[in-house]
């Protein structure tokens, strides 16, 4: 890698309280590229240290006299390695002590190197470059962990995510964690229009690209779509693809671009954009980076367009089943149509009969009032069984609310009643009186009761018993509802068919009465049971849950 090349001088901090050897030190160091510092006591070079620490200016190496009044060389180490914006300072001790335990102590409170004096200009600045170079490496070291450890982040927080605009959040706080860099921003392919979209931006300060749009081709980001290679341009002036140095709009000047496709199943999706290193020129690495980057955040752009799919999907599947849901209780109420027919008209007969007596010549004035008076009733009668039905008819609003079962059985047989009585089916009922109030749907469960009592009608075509009842469970958890016919039954084949959507054994009939309801009862967290045998009837049991269950 390039980064020894790269580097800036070294800075050397040289603390020595003899004058002359701080002359030769300086001489000797001035033969090679580096910035030097000076300091004659162990206090001003650690006042020093932590000023320039405190500026983001960083020591590479302290070339130590150990031998010093006041703080010792050993002391100044100790306080180095102490302190935590100090403690990655190379330090080489110069020392005058040449026995073995002198050495010792200093490469064990933490001294990388010694050099006993006096010494030879040569081996000094050996010694020096090789503790840069260890110091370079762990630099190196140092950098890659804390990248590594930002991928890792940013892994974990763009696929944790399902939101699409989070995980775009993520991604830029990412690169900025990992890349010095002047501006960025991520495009994504609109595959309706077939342009590059900006959709995120490194900064706030860079929001106006955001929304902008270029075709894939133009420009460097276009051509690392099309092509879906990346590319690392250093200078952009060299690069063909390169549009315009300045932004027109905003006076921005890109010298440095690297850009990587953003590829989900061998199809590019869009790409990241980075402009301008802030320190030197972007190298193979940055490259790396951005594309192990890039390949995890195209999993999770895709992850969320799924995702947004399948929830698109999903709210398309629950409108449709709602319509479904309507249109079987229009299919009901058109099944109740002949005898509701008849329901209607009975009293228009009765209207019309009171207002034709009504209106005889000489009629006495209280006679008058008491044939209007029944046609009124009449009326009103007419307009309880036509709201009635247009209470049931209308799409459910709203959701659960404490009923009781009984008025709903009541309110079924209400609905069906003409269509009983021309059927010639005979209703017993046995209704619970203290039944605790469930909290349901009241015009769902009503559409529920309503197809179980139509079919056991069908199911009888001469007549027969229906016999209806409602009780609590022993344990008070359950309002269970039971309708017994005497009809035709079923054998055990059509009753493991009879929840499937479309399944009729009816000419006329959709095969949706039953599925819709079991979707229904499910919903309010409870069940349908049927028992029944051919020609012994059947009996069908729904069972609804005392405590709220509905979400
Ligand atoms: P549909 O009434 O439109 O046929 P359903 O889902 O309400 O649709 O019923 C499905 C089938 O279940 C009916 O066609 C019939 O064969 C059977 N079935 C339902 N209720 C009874 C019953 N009480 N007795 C006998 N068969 C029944
Ligand atoms: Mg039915």
């Amino acid at each position: 890698m390039s980064e020894v090349q790269q580097s800036s001088p070294p800075r050397i901090l040289i603390v020595e309280d003899d004058v002359e050897m701080l002359e030769l030190l300086q001489n000797i160091l001035a033969l090679v590229r580096c910035q030097v510092h000076i300091a004659h006591s162990g206090e001003e070079a650690l006042t020093f240290l932590q000023r320039e620490a405190a500026a983001g200016r960083e020591v590479d190496l302290i070339l130590l006299d150990i031998m010093m009044p006041e703080m010792d060389g050993y002391e100044m180490i100790a306080r180095v390695k102490a302190d935590p914006a100090l403690r990655n300072t190379s330090i080489i001790m110069t020392t005058a002590l040449n026995s073995v335990s002198d050495k010792t102590l200093g490469l064990g409170l933490g001294a990388d190197d010694y050099i006993t004096k006096p010494f030879d200009p040569r081996e000094l600045l050996a010694r020096i470059d090789a503790v840069m170079r260890i110091r370079r490496s762990e630099q190196a070291l140092r950098r890659r962990n804390r990248e590594l450890a930002a991928l890792i982040e940013i892994n974990r927080m763009v696929t944790s995510s399902l939101d699409l605009d989070e995980v775009l959040e993520a991604t830029m706080r990412g690169i900025r964690e990992i890349l010095q860099v002047e501006a960025g921003s991520l495009v994504l392919l609109d595959e309706e229009t077939g342009r590059l979209v900006f959709r995120k931006t490194l900064s706030p300060e860079q929001g106006w690209v955001t929304g902008r749009t270029i075709r894939p081709g133009e420009g460097i980001v276009g051509y690392v779509v099309q092509s879906g290679e990346p590319k690392l341009v250093n200078n952009v002036e060299r690069d063909p693809h390169f549009l315009a140095e300045v932004d027109e709009e905003t006076g921005f000047t890109s010298r440095a671009i690297l850009c990587v496709p953003l590829t989900i199943r061998n199809r590019v999706i869009g790409a990241i954009e980075v402009i301008n290193k802030l320190d030197g020129a972007f190298t193979e690495q940055d490259l790396e980076l951005l594309q192990a980057m890039a390949a995890s955040v195209a999993v999770a752009v895709d992850n969320a367009n799924l995702y947004s799919e399948l929830a698109d999907f999903a709210k398309e599947l629950e409108r449709s089943q709602a319509q479904l849901v309507q249109a079987e209780k229009m299919a009901a109420i058109g099944r109740l149509a002949a005898s509701i027919a008849h329901e209607i008209n009975n009293p228009l007969q009765a209207i019309h009969n009171s207002l034709h007596l009504s209106l005889r010549e000489g009629l006495e004035d209280d006679k008058r009032l008491q044939y209007l008076s029944m046609a009124q009733a009449e009326v009103q009668r007419l307009i309880e069984i036509v709201q009635r039905m247009l209470d049931f008819y209308r799409p459910s609003r709203g959701g659960a609310v404490p009923t009781d079962i009984n008025s709903i059985v009541e309110n079924v047989l209400t609905l069906a009643h003409k269509r009983l009585q021309y059927g010639g089916v005979r209703v017993l009922t046995h209704l619970a009186p203290d039944l605790p109030p469930v909290p349901v749907v009241p015009d769902q469960i009503t559409q529920v009761f309503l197809n179980i009592v139509i079919n056991a009608i069908e199911a009888m075509p001469s007549g027969g018993d229906l016999r209806l009842e409602t009780l609590l469970s022993g344990d008070g958890e359950w309002v269970l509802t039971s309708f017994q016919d005497t009809g035709q039954g079923m054998s055990p084949e059509q009753i493991t068919n009879l929840f499937e959507p479309f399944y009729t054994t009816k000419p006329t009939g959709t095969g949706l009465g039953l599925a819709i309801s079991y979707g229904i009862i499910e919903r309010h967290g409870g069940a349908i049971e049927v028992s029944s045998r051919p020609g012994q009837g059947a009996t069908f049991v729904v069972k609804l849950p005392v405590r709220p269950a509905l979400t």
